[in-house]
């Protein structure tokens, strides 16, 4: 492939040896690609602050063919996202948010909508006064973007129109069952009538309505709902929640 310049954001990073650095970018042209940084942990390291989790900006890559890991020659900031990692909330549901991306997606596998998604998902972690709304928007419309979208408007077992009383998702069927069915799915949790209501309305708004649509009652539950999907693909819990409800016991004092 050579040498490529494409859009990106940093997605993951670790660090690798002494000084370098594992960097995980999704790419506007690319999708997913993981590359090396050489000497991007030295203290006056040509990348300076630019390979941040979050940052958005113009990548220059070459491709050897040799490994599956690039090398990442150049990486200008075009926005830092600054204000996400400056607060914990923010910088937890943005975290979801890339791990979402970073482990549902393949690597070369290039997904112009789903980078646009992430993109305007990390714009809105950024400005809006709720975050975990932006971070649950932008999981309704990631799950549909790669194919997983949830049946809601009947039983996947029987057929049965919904809505029907004591709704369950079975998430390998693929939506909801119901009464009937949910003994005979395997991987099925109850679901609030309130809950597919406000996933429903969530998926038919535009995007900017979606955001700031007030659902105050049925947040934490749609947050679970698609974390328990996301999980579910990927075969694993995320590793974000966890964080989540960590920072959030500190910060309420350790009272929860
Ligand atoms: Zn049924």
């Amino acid at each position: 492939m050579g040498l490529e310049k494409t859009q990106a954001v940093v997605i993951g990073r670790r660090g690798l040896g002494e000084s370098d650095r594992i960097v995980t970018f999704y790419t506007r042209r690319f999708g997913k690609v993981r590359g090396v940084a050489r000497a991007a942990r030295r203290p006056r390291s040509r990348f300076g602050s630019a390979l941040e989790l979050f940052t958005l900006g113009e990548l220059i890559f070459f491709d050897t063919g040799r490994s599956d890991l690039l090398r990442v020659d150049h990486f200008d900031i075009v926005h830092p996202f600054s204000r996400i990692r400056e607060d914990l909330e923010r910088f937890g549901q943005a975290s979801w948010i890339v791990e979402c991306v970073g482990r549902l997606t393949a690597e070369m596998d290039r997904h112009p909508a789903l980078y646009g998604l992430l993109l305007r998902s990390l714009r809105a972690v950024e400005s809006t006064a709720r975050p975990a709304r932006a971070a649950i928007c932008f999981g309704v419309r990631c799950v549909d973007a790669l194919g997983h979208r949830l049946r809601l408007d009947a039983c996947v077992g029987c057929g049965r129109a919904y809505p029907f009383a004591r709704p369950h998702l079975d998430l390998d069927g693929g939506g909801l069952v119901c009464g009937g069915c949910e003994p005979e799915a395997a991987a099925g949790f109850p679901v609030s009538p309130e809950a597919v209501a406000g996933l429903e309305r969530l998926r038919a708004l535009p995007w900017e309505e979606a955001v700031a649509t007030p659902l105050p009652r049925v947040e934490p539950e749609l947050a679970r709902v698609l974390d328990a999907q996301v999980s579910r693909l990927i075969g694993q819990p995320t590793r974000t929640p966890r964080f989540l409800r960590e920072i959030r016991r500190l910060y309420s004092g350790g009272r929860a």
